[in-house]
């Protein structure tokens, strides 16, 4: 019984690594398809490249969702497949779970960024990191989920004041009676 026990303590051990290393493997991911396929020169023309110029071309424009889930779906087969058969049921199915998790943590957020008023001081720094990239420099700020690859990197850039064309503001930024940048964002952010 003890050894059972042990054994079982072992493999959630186990799971709980695999999960967190899953996660940080889709914020490594997210930095890299981000950079390298949707803005390197030497890759242009991927399906990607097109939905995320756009993305940056467009106000607040997404790719479908259709095109988003079955991206997500060969990801999962080509990912769970291999980790479960490596590592087993429970370890290779919490690391696909916890890139998976992290994945959907990333599309909810940077969709948030875009849309969504309210945010605590710590996620309107974030934010601010991904529209320094749209507004800014988009050679810059990479990550949506953390600030972490492009420290790695070398893409870093402490966001300055963003200034948004008209025709591509979010709407949370603007006030619709005067329409000006609301006063709680106006230190750090500008229509032009
Ligand atoms: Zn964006
Ligand atoms: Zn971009």
């Amino acid at each position: 019984m003890a050894d059972f026990s042990a054994v079982t303590l072992w493999g959630v051990l186990s799971a709980g690594v695999a999960f967190a290393v899953g996660a940080g493997l889709w914020t490594f991911a997210e930095y890299n398809i981000h950079r390298f396929l949707g803005h390197h020169p030497r890759f242009r023309g991927n399906i990607f490249e097109k939905e995320h110029t756009r993305h940056h071309s467009v106000g607040n424009y997404f790719a479908p969702a259709i095109k988003k889930a079955g991206a997500a779906i060969l990801a999962a087969i080509l990912l769970g497949g291999p980790s479960v058969w490596l590592l087993g049921a429970l370890v290779g199915g919490a690391f696909t779970l916890g890139f998976a998790l992290m994945y959907l943590t990333y599309e909810g957020l940077h969709w948030l960024d875009h849309v969504h008023p309210g945010w605590t001081p710590r996620m309107r720094r974030l934010r601010r990191h991904h529209f320094w990239h749209h507004f800014g420099s988009p050679k810059l700020n990479h990550g949506v989920t953390t600030t972490f690859w492009d420290r790695v990197y070398g893409t870093y850039a402490e966001p300055g004041v963003i200034r948004v064309p008209k025709k591509l503001a979010m709407r949370w930024l603007v006030d619709d009676r005067t329409g000006a940048v609301r006063t709680e964002h106006a230190a750090h952010y500008r229509l032009q």
